[in-house]
């Protein structure tokens, strides 16, 4: 299987793969750019249908975080590993420990965390064997409360850019959250703070039902969300949320949740333009769990919390320069991010 000719090959600096005969790990580790520091990104572990769709998994996920970690002012670069296997059947400590030598190898120029089918446990395992890695039981803390507050903040900055707001004035705003998990809860009650009017949606009724008791949020049928009456539309739940089939639906003229990869391809964000919806790229909104990834053991929460607050900000910058040059704010995201860590 070829690399530098793969689609989704990008100039990434290193792709390695390993084995161990022991355990059976089979594992790629991919680092796209380390302009701005060492590689940080997740370990994934899922049963891949073939080896091509994981080499693809992996290329992609890296080159996202080496443009995340760049938006998110961050001396991180991007990189991402795999585990080819299904992590309730294959995975053990051992395995693990594998992994954490096989990080190791390389010296400190990839860090890794969790990802999806790897748990604080695992990173406790790999931290047997190498020291660059992050999100151990003795490091920190969940991430996703820094998520939201960083959605948050995002929200607040695309409505006083797009519906000409005073900073921070949220009353009355009706914003719809699909999805009410570890992120999208916490920002239904930011927001319900503020005064916004909520419209929410999960596959759990459970999850609706305490949001309408604790919020008076208006729970919306899982496939109804995108018709909702609503300023804004959250999407914190799964990805390719905005695609040919949702984005003529949306009622919304702003889009910002956090959702990882909310559109289905790239010219769906000139689809929202086109339409007059403001899109907040998910890469910059969604970046408070890196930035307190970032930081480590080592930062305090007022450190870290000062540092999410920066979302709001770099929000604004884009939204301007995308009214300016006429472009998509995913576009304009993109070729930020590459001024900031091509230059590096
Ligand atoms: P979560 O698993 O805690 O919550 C997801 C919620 O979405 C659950 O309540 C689930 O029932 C609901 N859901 C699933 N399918 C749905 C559907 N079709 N319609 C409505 N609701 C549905 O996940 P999370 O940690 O809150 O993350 C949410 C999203 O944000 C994910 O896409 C994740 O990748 C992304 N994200 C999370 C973080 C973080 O720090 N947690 C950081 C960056 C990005």
């Amino acid at each position: 299987m070829s690399v530098f000719s793969h689609p989704a090959y990008d100039g990434h600096e290193k792709v390695i793969y390993g084995h161990d005969a022991e355990t059976g790990l089979e594992a790629i580790i991919a680092i796209h750019n380390t302009n701005l520091g060492p590689a940080c990104g997740g370990c994934r572990m899922w049963a891949y249908g073939s080896e091509e769709e994981a080499l693809t998994d992996v290329l992609r996920l890296a080159r996202g975080m080496t443009y995340k970690s760049a938006l998110a002012n961050l001396k991180l670069g991007g990189g991402k590993s795999v585990i080819i296997g299904d992590p309730k059947r294959d995975k053990n400590a051992k395995l693990m420990r594998a992994m954490g030598r096989l990080v190791d190898s390389l010296g400190g120029s990839y860090i890794v965390a969790e990802d999806v089918g790897t748990t604080e446990e695992d990173m406790d395992a790999i931290a047997l064997e190498t020291r660059y890695v992050a999100g151990t039981s003795n490091g920190f803390g969940n991430p996703s409360p820094y998520t939201a507050y960083g959605v948050y903040l995002g929200i607040r900055a695309a409505v006083q850019h797009w519906l000409k707001r005073n900073a921070g004035d949220l009353e009355k705003i009706k914003v719809a959250i699909q999805g009410l998990g570890q992120v999208g809860y916490p920002l239904a009650r930011y927001l319900h703070e503020d005064g916004a009017e909520l419209f929410v949606s999960d596959i759990s009724d459970e999850a609706m039902q305490k949001a309408a008791d604790e919020f008076g949020a208006k729970p919306v049928p899982a496939a109804e969300v995108y018709d909702a009456p609503v300023d804004v539309f959250a999407p914190c739940a799964m990805g390719a949320v905005i695609n040919d089939l949702t984005v003529a639906r949306l009622q919304a003229c702003i889009v910002a949740g956090s959702a990882n990869n909310q559109l289905a391809e790239d010219r769906h964000g000139l689809e929202l333009a086109r339409r007059g919806v403001l899109y907040a790229p998910d890469y910059v909104i969604n970046a408070g769990g890196v930035i307190e990834v970032a930081f480590g053991a080592e930062g305090t929460k007022e450190e870290i919390t000062r540092h999410v607050e920066g979302i709001g900000p770099t929000l604004l910058e884009i939204f301007a320069r995308a009214d300016a040059d006429k472009k998509p704010t995913n576009e304009i995201a993109d070729r930020l991010a590459e001024e900031r860590f091509l230059a590096a």
